[in-house]
């Protein structure tokens, strides 16, 4: 397969919600249609290995859309880099392949946040979305005692998962204030599925102790156990548990559509209301427009596709859908704003760019994110930054700006 040249009329990067909804909408025009993922399958980060099994009618109705239609499928690539226009790179099991395009629809999600506090680099701390991916892959929980911890509905989502998969929830912990999450529930009045979503979840996690305007600050190793340490009103409470789950909100990846030269506007691609960059023949749907979930990126995915196919008509049918999903977007980044109490949680010794074994301590004294990259390596290691680097964002209030190919690490000969 290396040195293999695929020619397509519209290229979808990601197989999760939003690039699959987009390949459905975009092959209604009969054009050839491509998918790339670097996992073994489609579906993205919700649904992942459980695609077509966890009865979600959503995946279920897109997976017997996809089978209808002649769309190709490239799984386990991971597209790191351009070589020329309208041309992209994927790394495979079997070396590098090129892609090429009229139209690019780029719907790559998203990550979790990590905060640097005192213990979060110790072996059985997770990220909440990290827990819940290993465990779709068959990592055993039952059992096990869970402090699950940060900030955002996901949080409620994983706690969910894990108790199902016979994990013992220890605690929810919640930094965002008690004021806002009241607020953002009743506005979602207008968004009964939600609502009604969000108190079926609720309802399944009763007893689960869930404190507000709280906070992890730190974990330590006692024996086999965990002892996390979080703060409570101004009191320190001291939780035992096996692991600990921690995300704080999600990060876009924006990392390919920087490179390709799309305009950027407060982290996120910025796009039109057809979902077009300032690139014509690049468009970008779900995350990396806005943090608004699995609604949101279904939607925009649709946009995407109908846009890339100049079904103007069919893509402005559903701008109105759109809009509401952007004013939950919205609520959902004023909601789950991280307070500034988190910022005094690194001590000197903490680790924030773990690839490279950067401290608090070392990075504390530069300008920029560039300087502390070029003096410390931090953000250098395999992650490329994309953890340290938001966690920087936050701490330090750095422009995280430097992306550079391969945007993900490549093997030396399929460079
Ligand atoms: C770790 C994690 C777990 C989550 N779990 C849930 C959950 O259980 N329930 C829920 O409601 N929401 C969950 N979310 C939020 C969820 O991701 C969004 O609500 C929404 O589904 C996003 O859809 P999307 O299509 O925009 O992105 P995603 O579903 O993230 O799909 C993007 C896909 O693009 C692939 N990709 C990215 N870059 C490249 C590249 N360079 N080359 C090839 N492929 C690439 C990714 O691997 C991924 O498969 C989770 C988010 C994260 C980060």
């Amino acid at each position: 397969m290396s040195g293999t040249t695929i020619t397509t009329d519209i290229l979808i990067i990601g197989g999760g919600p939003a690039g699959m909804a987009a390949a459905v909408a975009a092959s209604e025009s009969g054009r050839r249609v491509t998918i790339v993922d670097d996992n073994p399958r489609l579906g993205g980060q919700i649904w992942r290995a459980e695609l077509g099994k966890n009865g979600s009618p959503d995946a279920n109705k897109l997976l017997a859309a996809l089978a209808e239609r002649r769309i190709d499928l490239i799984n386990n690539a991971q597209i790191f880099g351009t070589d020329r226009d309208r041309s992209l790179l994927a790394e495979t099991g079997a070396g590098t392949i090129t892609l090429g395009y009229n139209k690019l629809i780029v719907a790559t999600g998203a990550r979790e946040r990590f905060l640097a506090f005192p213990g979060w680099t110790l072996p059985g701390v997770f990220g909440a979305g990290g827990l819940q991916a290993l465990v779709k892959g068959g990592f055993d929980v039952s059992g096990k005692r869970i402090l699950v911890a940060g900030t955002g509905p996901l949080l409620l989502v994983v706690a969910e998962y894990l108790r199902s998969k016979g994990a013992q929830i220890a605690a929810i912990v919640e930094q965002a204030p008690v004021s806002k999450i009241i607020r953002f529930g009743l506005g979602l009045w207008n968004a009964p599925a939600k609502l009604a979503q969000g108190l079926e979840l609720r309802s399944r996690l009763a007893g689960i102790p869930y404190p507000k305007g709280s906070w992890i600050k730190s974990v330590r190793k006692t024996g086999e156990m965990l002892t996390a340490a979080i703060s409570k009103g101004g009191r320190e409470r001291q939780f035992e548990c096996e692991y600990v789950a921690c995300g704080f909100h999600l990060v876009p990846n924006i990392e390919l559509p920087s490179l390709l030269g799309c305009s950027i506007v407060q982290g996120f691609v910025s796009v039109d209301e057809y979902q077009r960059s300032s690139i014509p023949t690049i468009l970008a749907a779900g995350e990396p427009t806005g943090i608004g979930g699995v609604e949101a990126a279904l939607i925009e995915g649709k946009i995407a596709g109908f846009a890339s196919t100049d079904e103007t008509r069919k893509a402005e049918a559903l701008f109105a859908k759109r809009d509401r999903t952007s004013r939950f977007a919205e609520s959902l980044k004023a909601t789950f704003a991280l307070r500034n109490e988190l910022l005094t949680l690194a001590e000197a010794e903490t680790f924030v760019c773990r690839c490279e074994d950067v401290t608090f301590g070392v990075l504390k004294d530069f300008n920029s994110w560039r300087e502390a990259k070029l003096q410390t390596r931090c953000g250098m290691g395999p992650c490329q930054g994309r953890v340290c680097g938001a966690a920087c964002e936050f701490l330090f209030k750095w422009h995280v700006d430097s992306v550079r190919p391969p945007i993900f690490p490549v093997k030396l000969e399929n460079l």
